[in-house]
């Protein structure tokens, strides 16, 4: 399956996308982690990536979707993956769309993780990453809000978009989120 996990930060995505891919068997694409990875290990890309994620802001998208390309290349994403806090903007999702047809494979599915915006700032308040200062986080909220949630949008006339509650604990979250899942295989 070709999943995205759409959904503010602090939603949860991480976590719930970690149950996903152990279930399902496929590999975890999380633009924030690969990012990250690239700033550990002083790449040109991660040293590019880090002014704009020390401010909350988005990475350019051409970079973005250059790796996101690269990572698709690669022989474990044959049978799927599960796309985490990739595609960020509209123009990224219109470049995911080539890069799947490029492939002749469509997106299956594309769950939203819906939450209240004091939760989110309740729970990215107790994280301890390093762009989770308040400032960036109301930063990186406002940039969903702008940015990110006209996807909702534009999944949702194709059909894609299954929108599920991120309230409770991860627990029954993940229940609404396989319960999704149940129900879009069985429509097809
Ligand atoms: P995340 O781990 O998904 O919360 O991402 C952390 C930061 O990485 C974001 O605040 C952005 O600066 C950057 N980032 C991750 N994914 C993307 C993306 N698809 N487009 C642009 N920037 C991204």
């Amino acid at each position: 399956m070709r999943i995205v996990l759409l959904g503010p930060p602090g939603a949860g995505k991480g976590t719930q996308a970690q149950r996903l891919v152990d279930d399902l068997q496929i590999p975890h694409l999380s633009t924030g982690e690969m990012l990250r990875a690239g700033q550990d290990a002083g790449s040109e890309l991660g040293l590019m990536a880090a002014q704009y994620m020390e401010s909350g802001q988005l990475v350019p998208d051409e970079l973005v979707v250059g790796i996101v390309d690269q990572r698709l290349q690669q022989q474990d994403c044959q049978n799927g993956y599960l796309l985490d806090g990739f595609p960020r903007t509209v123009p990224q999702a219109d470049s995911l769309s080539e890069l799947l047809q490029q492939r002749s494979t469509k997106l299956d599915l594309v769950l939203e993780l819906n939450v209240a915006e004091e939760e989110l700032i309740k729970r990215l308040l107790q994280r301890k990453r390093p762009d989770d200062t308040r400032e960036t986080i109301t930063e990186r909220l406002q940039v969903y809000q702008k940015q990110t949630s006209p996807l909702l949008e534009y999944y949702s006339t194709r059909g894609l978009l299954a929108s599920i509650v991120g309230q409770g604990t991860p627990d029954e979250v993940y229940e609404r989120l396989r319960e999704a899942l149940q129900q879009h295989s069985d429509n097809t």
